[in-house]
């Protein structure tokens, strides 16, 4: 396990998921009855921008920095900007949050915030950040098998975020099963695979994975900052959600045009379909 997220904090590829997560997370919460959110690969929750490791490679710069301070913020980005200003209260961007960390802060007392990550000392980092949050709880195991370990849920509905490294050749495929293995244990997961766009076959393959998955439902968002077969680069990312909340698809076909302006490199680009479709 090489991977160490925080040398790509909060590049497009963060902000592209994060910002779709806010709003899972907030079409969500306009039903009273609580949710438990669910990091497979969790990280360690927070980074420091200026810190060693997301200062050397600088991919913050193309990512969250082209939207700090952006005067024209749609709407939909408020709670995920809202998070980073309360991070960052001095009006420097310096802090970037994770995903165990957005959803900490954007969940309700009600619900509950499950996270997993296998690095041991990134796990250290992780229980660190969390603590003193009771709703937080905190494991470090193996994140293919959380569907297994913790669904179904008591609160019966549920957010689960699946974002592996990809560091290696089959995590496209574990991805998939992981997602078939949380449908079959609560149909009604709303579970979102994040996953890199560099290989067009690869990316056949993942997708006619997907469609054997099982889910009710199955949408496919996509985000490019470099044209499609652009080679030896990352040329955008997706998230393949199963039971998006109700507005969802609405929302981002708002957002995401924003979105591929704000983030395009040598070309921005976007596009959204069902995988599966009602
Ligand atoms: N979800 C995080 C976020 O958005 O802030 C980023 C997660 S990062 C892409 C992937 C994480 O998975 C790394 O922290 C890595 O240590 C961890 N990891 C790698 N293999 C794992 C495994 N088999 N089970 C659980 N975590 C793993």
């Amino acid at each position: 396990m090489n991977y160490r997220h925080a040398f790509h904090a909060g590049n497009h590829a963060d902000v592209f998921k994060h910002l779709v997560l806010t709003r899972l997370i907030a079409l969500m919460s306009r039903k009273e009855q609580p949710f438990a959110y669910l990091d497979t690969h969790a990280g360690i929750g927070l980074y420091d921008l200026k810190g060693d490791q997301a200062s050397r490679t600088g991919e913050y710069l193309e990512g969250i920095a082209r939207l700090w301070d952006t005067p024209d913020l749609p709407l939909l980005a408020a709670d995920y900007m809202q998070v980073l200003h309360e991070m960052n209260p001095d009006g420097q961007l310096r802090y970037y949050p994770g995903s165990p960390e957005l959803a900490r802060r954007l969940t309700r007392p009600q619900d509950r915030v499950l996270l997993n990550e296998k690095h041991p000392e990134d796990g250290r980092l992780l229980k660190d950040n969390m603590k003193g949050d009771r709703r937080v709880a905190v494991h470090l195991g193996e994140g293919w098998h959380v569907p297994r370990a913790l669904l179904p849920v008591p609160e019966k509905r549920a957010v689960m975020l699946i974002d592996p490294p990809f560091e290696q050749l089959d995590e496209l495929k574990r991805c998939s099963q992981a997602l078939k293995e949380a449908i079959g244990r609560m149909r009604q997961t709303a579970a979102a695979i994040w996953y890199p766009i560099k290989d067009q076959r690869q990316l056949t393959r993942f997708y006619q994975e997907l469609t054997s998955t099982g889910a009710p439902k199955l949408l496919r968002v996509e985000l490019l900052v470099h044209p499609l077969e652009t080679p030896q680069s990352l040329n955008g990312s997706g998230l393949a959600i199963a039971n998006p909340p109700w507005g969802l698809e609405e929302e981002l076909r708002e957002l995401l045009p924003w979105l591929a302006e704000k983030l395009g490199q040598t070309k921005g680009g976007w596009r959204m379909d069902w995988l599966i479709a009602e």
